[in-house]
């Protein structure tokens, strides 16, 4: 059986509310529901069939640079352009949702904004 779809999968589908700020029709970016920064944007690739960045940097490095490229464009709309890209990739980092995800933090950054 296959896996249950993750949060984002059904942010994706629309099941569940997101302040999207930015989808195309590979990659959506919506703000974290409890933002550790003034800005804190997710930007999330569609596909679920990668649980973190290292599998997304194996599989589809050109995905994983328009994540990047995504990050520094919106951090540029919402802030001053300058941000913190973090990956969570494990349970014992921080990571909740295993589906691959950038949280992008800019707007004014403290120690605790960690993602
Ligand atoms: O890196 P990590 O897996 O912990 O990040 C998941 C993020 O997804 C959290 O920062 C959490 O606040 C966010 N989230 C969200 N909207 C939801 C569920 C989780 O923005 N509906």
């Amino acid at each position: 059986m296959p896996d249950a779809p993750t949060i984002f999968e059904r942010i994706i589908a629309r099941e569940i509310p997101a302040d999207i700020v930015f989808e195309d029709d590979a990659v959506i970016a919506f703000r974290d529901i409890a933002p550790k920064a003034p800005v804190h944007l997710l930007v999330v690739p569609k596909t679920a069939a990668y649980p973190d960045v290292a599998a997304l940097a194996a599989a589809d490095p050109a995905l994983l640079a328009r994540v990047v490229a995504i990050a520094q464009q919106l951090a540029a709309e919402h802030s001053d352009g300058d941000y913190r890209l973090v990956f969570n990739s494990g349970a014992n980092a921080g990571q909740t949702v295993f589906h691959v995800h950038a949280h992008v933090l800019a707007g004014g950054l403290t120690e605790g904004s960690l993602g």
